[in-house]
């Protein structure tokens, strides 16, 4: 038997499912932006591990950096109590990057640990029970932020356990009337990502900031899809729409592929997980020092090779290219997105299932989005070069094709 088949056997019988139907793609290794399958062959990687890998796979200079770090010391204690230069070195590059005030970061291990941190943290500062957040909203799966999670069919099997969590239309000014004196937090992707790459209109950011101001609810943006330069312009959605929140959550490309997320915070803010009682919050593995220099050699990247640059300039081509492609093949119905985090719309799930299957039998891998399925989503590493943009698009509209004749014929 080949050995991707023994391994896909192998991958049923014994790995925890997500799906019943998984890509199963046999991965044998992965380098800038290309994935390349057990045959050797290379694939353009157009997902990023969903807006992980910003500096594109095995980037020298992280490779290098874990390795180092790696034979110095992995883990020596839980978080908070030993001086490790990694993650000091890091929140420090982070205080210099953080929109204005929130210059401390208290780090965890993944997006969803990171956003139910951040509630916590409304929850004691605020004393209130009810959190607001958005339909369309994805936040990762622990209870906390899976109870902030935008759709009803997902949230529905775990209903006994969830937090109490009134549900806001995104993007819609009319609703945010809803936050009141009882709000202990919002919780809002400044872009959604899984809703079907969302972009809100500043206004609304602006106007969800006044409201939490004015009824004391902790804002909590979640930028764990949209921060380190995801979305072009500014390495953080705050930036770009000019709107701080409370509270930002990060993680995926803060590692640059390694475990790494973080609450970033006003130091007082932050501190209340020390206090009252202290280890009120704590974690074993949260800034795990590999991933803290992983995630600084990530960062210095970013600045180094100016790729934040480079996503608006790879994002405004892709985008003008597919809104092109949009006035010839009806069947798209919205290309959206900012910088490298961009969705295209089309008018079915099952077109859209068919063109990311075909494209990937063509070496281009994409993906759609969780609660939009008729969505596909582009966000390769922020290294994607026009030329790899050039071949995506191509394989892209004769995978559309493909997909439309079959639908018709
Ligand atoms: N928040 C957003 C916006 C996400 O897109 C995700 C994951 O896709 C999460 C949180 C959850 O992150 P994690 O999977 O690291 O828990």
């Amino acid at each position: 038997m080949p050995i991707s088949e023994r391994l896909e056997d192998l991958f049923l019988k014994y790995v925890g499912q997500t799906s019943p139907f998984p890509a199963k793609f046999p991965i044998a290794r992965a380098e800038g932006c290309y994935l390349y399958d057990r045959e050797g062959r290379a694939y353009l990687d157009f997902i990023a591990g969903i807006s992980v890998t910003n500096v594109g796979h095995c980037h020298p200079r992280v490779v290098e950096a874990v390795i180092e770090q790696a034979k110095r010391f992995a883990h020596t204690m839980v978080y908070g109590e030993h001086l490790q230069e990694p993650q000091i070195a890091l929140a420090a590059k982070l205080s210099k990057i953080a929109p204005e005030g929130l210059d401390s970061v208290y780090f965890l291990t993944t997006g969803a640990e990171a956003n139910d941190a951040a509630l916590k943290l409304a929850a004691k500062m605020t004393q209130r029970r009810v959190f607001c957040a958005f339909h369309g909203a994805y936040h990762g799966d622990t209870v906390g932020a899976a109870s902030c999670f935008g759709s009803e069919d997902f949230r529905r099997p775990y209903e006994s356990i969830l937090l109490p969590v009134r549900f806001l239309r995104y993007d819609c000014l009319e609703d945010l009337s809803l936050i009141d004196e009882k709000t202990s937090g919002v919780l809002v992707e400044p872009v959604q990502g899984e809703g079907g790459i969302r972009v809100p209109s500043r206004e609304f950011l602006s106007a969800l900031r006044r409201r939490c101001t004015e009824v004391g609810a902790l804002l909590i943006f979640d930028e764990v899809q949209t921060a380190f330069g995801r979305l072009g312009e500014a390495w953080f959605a705050a930036d770009l729409f000019e709107v701080t929140p409370d509270v930002i959550t990060v993680a995926k490309a803060l590692g640059a592929g390694y475990p790494l997320a973080g609450v970033m915070a006003p130091r007082e803010v932050l501190y209340r997980f020390a206090a009252e009682p202290p280890f009120s919050h704590i974690t074993t593995f949260g800034g795990h020092p590999v991933s803290c220099a992983a995630g600084l050699a990530g960062l210095q990247v970013i600045e180094e090779e100016q790729l934040l640059a480079n996503a608006v300039k790879q994002g405004n081509f892709l985008m003008a290219s597919l809104r092109e492609l949009a006035a010839r093949h009806p069947v798209i119905k919205e290309v959206r997105g900012r910088g490298l985090m961009i969705g295209i719309e089309l008018e079915s799930a099952a077109l859209a299932r068919r063109v990311v299957d075909g494209a990937r039998n063509r070496g281009l891998v994409l993906e759609t989005t969780l609660l939009a399925e008729n969505v596909v989503r582009m966000s390769p590493p922020l290294i994607v070069t026009h030329e790899q943009c050039a071949c995506a698009l191509e394989i892209f509209e004769e995978s559309l094709k493909r997909a439309v004749g079959a639908s018709t014929s």
